[in-house]
């Protein structure tokens, strides 16, 4: 789908049909595949066009999928259209559907990635670093802030983290992201480019601050 690159197309971008907006769901967990954070079916993402929510099925090889894979729900979470073929709704369903309700995203998405993992393991409840440059791809951080976001502790099932996501999300007004303990990230943003540009801003700095740790530089200070 590489003509959502194009200037025509990137205009339209605001308003994509519900066909366009499947294969972005594809192209985007393709891309996120290779990035490494969506290996062994886990991760995704889900995009909200229209008022419609666009989910990936849980369990699938996510590098993949197919636009006729992708699950369809409402703003309230119910499912409006589901692909059949025995696919079942991603279990981060729930997860997803907090970042839209609570903070009104465009677009949400988790990540395995193992910078998100390797930090939970460095940090005891918030994740922090300041005077980063790629701060600045985070709405609301400058490049001399303190970047925090908060670590809640994995669980089981994933669905189980539903109600320590959304308590975390509520307690951090300004973290566009929930890091999960050994299991990786939630991230979110106003549109699936805010939230790309949010994650990918987010990975670099979790890579940063674990490299930075290893090589005994505080990323705070
Ligand atoms: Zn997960």
């Amino acid at each position: 789908m590489e003509s959502i690159s194009s200037p025509t197309k990137e205009k339209l971008s605001s308003s994509l049909t519900p066909q366009q907006t499947r294969e972005l769901v594809c192209e985007l967990c393709r891309n996120f595949y290779n990035l490494g954070w969506a290996s062994g079916t886990g991760g995704g993402i889900s995009i909200k066009e229209n008022g419609k929510i666009y989910m990936a099925p849980s369990g699938v090889q996510k590098e993949r999928l197919k636009p006729e894979n992708i699950f369809v729900l409402d703003a309230q979470g119910e499912t409006l259209e589901e692909p059949g073929q025995g696919l079942k709704l991603s279990q981060c369903s729930p997860l997803f559907m907090h970042a839209y309700q609570i903070r009104n995203a465009g677009a949400v998405l988790h990540s395995h990635s193992l910078n998100a993992m390797m930090a939970t393991t460095q940090y005891d409840t918030h994740f922090r670093i300041r005077n980063m440059e790629m701060q600045k791809g985070v709405e609301g951080f400058g490049a001399f802030d303190t970047l925090e976001v908060p670590i809640i502790e994995n669980t089981a099932y994933e669905c189980d983290l539903a109600d320590s996501l959304a308590e975390a999300i509520r307690n951090n007004p300004k973290s566009h992201a929930v890091l999960v303990r050994r299991h990786g990230v939630y991230v979110w943003g106003k549109d699936w480019k805010q939230a790309k540009t949010h994650a990918e801003c987010y990975d670099y700095l979790f890579e940063a601050a674990v490299r930075m740790k290893q090589m005994g530089i505080d990323p705070t200070a």
